[in-house]
């Protein structure tokens, strides 16, 4: 979604606004700033990183940054070479408290002699935007490198490890039973039981990794297959219930388990049932897949380091 407040302040000072990255970047009076969105924590961060050329002046803007008295800022720190102000999120303001934030620090910059550096050596050359993560970051083409390599070794190394598909598997369906349960329950009150579909899939999840499965794509697959296969069951499982009590009530001695067994026969006897099923059922996937999707995904991001690096413009 694009920040229109971030996205007009960006283009009044000549930086990059980018929607993906939910960030503005570029230089800001000879400044390499990056504005983070993060609204949806209500606030907006800024960072720049700046080299002091001795102890006495690192010390000394991590005292000036702290210092800042703006009521609009939430906090103000200098660590590890990086300024960064979080600022609170004020739609109509905004653009007046990043003018306000960044006047102060580049003009405490230049009277201390700082400059731009790479937020990781401290190196003024060769500093680019990248992203790193999905965070927007300046730094120099050397750190960039090693960051990748560093990268790539770690996701050599998940590949390597061992883990068995199948215990995998054991354990996700186990652990899916706790979800499959939440939404019987759920389903005796006639409720849409979407909210059940995740907790599925969450406990899938978990059961999978506390029996040594691999979270690779195969892994991934597996999880999400079964979690639908599961919710089905979940259906299946409360609508018998549902069955059992009605033809109690109308006088047939039946149990439960008789009904389960007989669940698609007795569906079959009724076209409206049969229409009830199958609509509760899509509803269900549907939502359990909405809910869901993003979490499997991340997780398996996650579990694999399928971090975005890239070098932006
Ligand atoms: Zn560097």
């Amino acid at each position: 979604m694009v920040n229109s407040y971030l996205k007009q302040f960006a283009a009044l000072y000549a930086m990059v606004y980018d929607s993906k990255r939910m960030a503005a970047y570029g230089k800001y009076q000879g400044y390499d700033v990056v504005i983070q969105d993060a609204t949806q924590q209500a606030q907006y961060v800024i960072q720049m990183a700046v080299n002091g050329t001795t102890p006495y002046f690192v010390e000394q803007t991590a005292q000036f940054v702290q210092s800042l008295n703006f009521p609009f800022v939430n906090y103000a720190k200098y660590e590890n070479l990086t300024i960064t102000v979080s600022v609170k999120n004020k739609p109509r303001k905004i653009q007046e408290y990043f003018v306000e934030v960044l006047n102060v620090l580049v003009s405490y910059c230049r009277n201390a002699g700082l400059a731009s550096c790479c937020k990781y050596c401290g190196t003024q050359a060769g500093i680019g935007a990248y992203s790193i993560n999905r965070n927007v970051d300046m730094l120099c083409g050397n750190c960039f490198g090693k960051i990748s390599q560093n990268l790539a070794q770690a996701q050599r190394t998940i590949r390597e490890e061992k883990g068995s598909l199948l215990a995998g598997l054991v354990g996700a369906f186990l652990f899916s039973l706790a979800g499959v349960a939440l939404w019987v329950i759920i389903g005796q009150f006639g409720w849409i039981a979407a909210i059940a579909g995740l907790i599925i899939v969450v406990c899938a999840l978990k059961g999978f990794e506390k029996f040594g499965g691999k979270m690779n794509l195969a892994g991934a697959i597996l999880v999400f297959v079964l979690s639908i296969v599961m919710v089905v069951l979940a259906e299946t499982i409360s609508e018998s219930i549902l069955m059992t009590q009605a033809l109690y009530e109308e006088g047939f001695s039946i149990t439960f388990f008789q009904v389960l067994g007989g669940f698609f026969s007795l569906l079959n006897l009724s076209e409206d049932l049969l229409a009830e099923y199958i609509k509760n059922v899509g509803i269900g996937i549907v939502f359990t897949v909405a809910a869901s999707v993003s979490t499997l995904m991340n997780t398996y991001r996650n579990k694999n380091l399928k971090h975005e690096l890239v070098k932006l413009n």
